[in-house]
C-alpha cells in the first residue's frame, strides 16, 4: 500500500469518470472515449511536504512559537 498513485478515468464525450478503464461510457454508451488521467502532482507534493516536516523537526528546539508558526504556515499551504 505504499503505491498510492491517484488514476482516474475520464470519458470524452460525457464526462463521466470510472475507477478504472473500461472500452464503453455506461453513461453514453459511446466506445473507446475513455481516457486515463495520472494524478502524479499530489504524490510530488507529499513528498516535499514530508521532507519539509523533516526539515522543521530537526530544527525545531530553540525556535519561539510565534516564529515557528510563521514558518510552518507557508510549508503546509499548497
Ligand atoms: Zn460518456
Amino acid at each position: 500500500m505504499a503505491k498510492a498513485i491517484k488514476r482516474a478515468f475520464f470519458c470524452n464525450e460525457c464526462g463521466a469518470d470510472y475507477p478504472r478503464w473500461q472500452g464503453q461510457c455506461i453513461a453514453c454508451h459511446t466506445w473507446n472515449t475513455i481516457t486515463e488521467v495520472r494524478l502524479a502532482a499530489s504524490s510530488t507534493s507529499r513528498a516535499e511536504r514530508l521532507n519539509g516536516y523533516a526539515g522543521s523537526a530537526t530544527g525545531n528546539q530553540v525556535q519561539k512559537l510565534s516564529a515557528i508558526s510563521l514558518e510552518a504556515l507557508p510549508r503546509f499551504s499548497y
